[in-house]
């Protein structure tokens, strides 16, 4: 049954109005495809359904005009300082410097953490490169522990047994990242309470993470840096782009020094040290700050569109969804479901495969750091749970535009894979 939904936020984006699934508070599909800003035409067989795509709210489009009208295009200006001013408010962390990418972010994080050559950076086996490859930058070494089954999150009990191992030895990190993977956020009491009992830099990589929280705070709170992404698979996007945030106003002003070339004061260009081209543009600021106002409902969507596959995939065997721990406001980035091969009768691969045949796009859980060639050298702290994860985790369409008729159809074919094999 659908009914008709007319709320003040649609008529604000001035949509007309769609049915909606009642159960699940999802967008119908609707018979007219020409809705503009509704999610029709990806439901349409010809038409690819993506991970997680671009979802703009329209108002984007009026920070992009004031940013043309008043000519501060650059990376500097009232924009980008809105942008930042609005992420501070947002995520509760009073400093923010609104950069180029999440990849810049970190690279900025671990130079103001003053990594260097042979440090070792202890961080998650299962996360995205981005995550880890700065640290290489630096000519750091990372070290890779392993996550939990549930949340995929740092194992925290694993870090508190292996800084008690390193401290003994005289060998703890300066530096520890957590990642906020597919939305999941660490507990940061626990974290601050580490770092701080042995002295290490805390970097919560919230690449993912935007919206989430825990325990009431946004991911990144408490933490000596955060970062966010606004990569355009991400849950709110610039097209590209990303931004460092600290309770240290000082270290977010270095960062902006060092993200604009490290240019001392002086007429000329003076420089004392080297830095990056990392700042983000006004036009990408613009549409930050367009997006950063919808952020709430793309949360909102991505939860519904998780839950809806947790309902209707409910009661199968060997099927796992990610925990949310009691505390946690996950933002369900992208939902994961893991399939136990040996009790479901079928691998997460039959799954990808049906669906990439139907032009549905799936994907493996993120490969653990310690299983990549680059690192084949480093040092890994256990694995067994990211590697289990990896071989039986699959990412599903998850994007904010999605129907329930979207959501049903990748169901459908999860159950039609569990019939053939049965
Ligand atoms: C996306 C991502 C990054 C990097 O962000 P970019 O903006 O793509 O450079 C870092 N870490 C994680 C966990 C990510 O998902």
């Amino acid at each position: 049954m659908t009914v008709i939904l007319d709320c003040a936020i649609m008529r604000r984006n001035r949509q007309p109005s769609v049915p909606v699934d009642t159960e699940s508070g999802l967008p119908r599909q609707t018979a007219d495809r020409n809705l503009a800003g509704w999610p029709t035409a990806m439901t349409q067989r010809s038409d690819r359904m993506f991970l997680s795509s671009p979802h703009m709210s329209g108002r984007e489009q009026k920070y992009v005009d004031d940013v043309f009208a008043t000519n501060w295009v650059a990376p500097v200006g009232p924009m980008v300082t809105r942008f930042e001013e609005d992420l501070a408010r947002y995520t509760g962390i009073p400093h923010v410097a609104a950069l180029s990418s999440g990849t810049a972010a970190l690279h900025l994080a671990l130079r103001l953490s003053g990594i260097g050559q042979g440090d070792a950076v202890w961080g998650a086996t299962m996360t995205f490169i981005g995550g880890v490859a700065p640290i290489c930058y630096l000519g750091a070494v990372p070290v890779f522990l392993d996550v939990g089954h549930g949340d995929m999150l740092l194992d925290l009990d694993l870090l508190e047994r292996a800084l008690a191992e390193a401290d003994r030895a005289g060998d703890l990190p300066k530096v520890v990242i957590s990642t906020d993977l597919y939305g999941h956020v660490v507990d940061g009491a626990r974290m601050r309470g580490l770092a701080d009992q042995y002295g290490f830099v805390w970097i919560a990589d919230a690449a993912e993470a935007m919206g989430a929280s825990r325990n009431g705070v946004h991911a990144g709170v408490g933490a000596d840096f955060a970062i966010f992404s606004f990569n355009g698979n991400k849950i709110i996007t610039t097209s590209g782009g990303g931004a460092l945030a600290s309770a240290d106003g000082d270290a977010i002003e270095r960062a902006r020094f060092l993200s604009t070339q490290a240019r001392d004061p002086a007429p000329h260009y003076e420089h004392t040290t080297f830095g990056y081209n990392y700042r983000l543009s006004g036009l990408c600021a613009a549409v930050g700050v367009g997006q950063l106002e919808v952020l709430d409902e793309r949360v909102a969507a991505r939860r519904r569109v998780h839950d809806r596959y947790r309902a209707r995939l409910a009661g199968i065997e060997g099927f796992t969804f990610s925990d949310e721990a009691g505390d946690m406001h996950a933002n369900r980035w992208l939902t994961t479901l893991l399939i136990d091969p040996a009790l479901a009768g079928f691998s997460r691969e039959h799954v990808r495969l049906a669906l990439e045949a139907e032009q549905i796009e799936s994907r493996p859980l993120w490969k653990p750091m310690h299983l990549q060639p680059v690192f084949a050298g480093c040092r890994a702290l256990g694995g067994d749970v990211a590697e289990r994860n990896f071989d039986q985790g699959l990412c599903l369409p998850s994007g904010s535009q999605m129907t329930a008729d979207d959501v049903d159809r990748v169901v459908d074919i999860i159950r039609s894979v569990r019939r053939q094999t049965s």
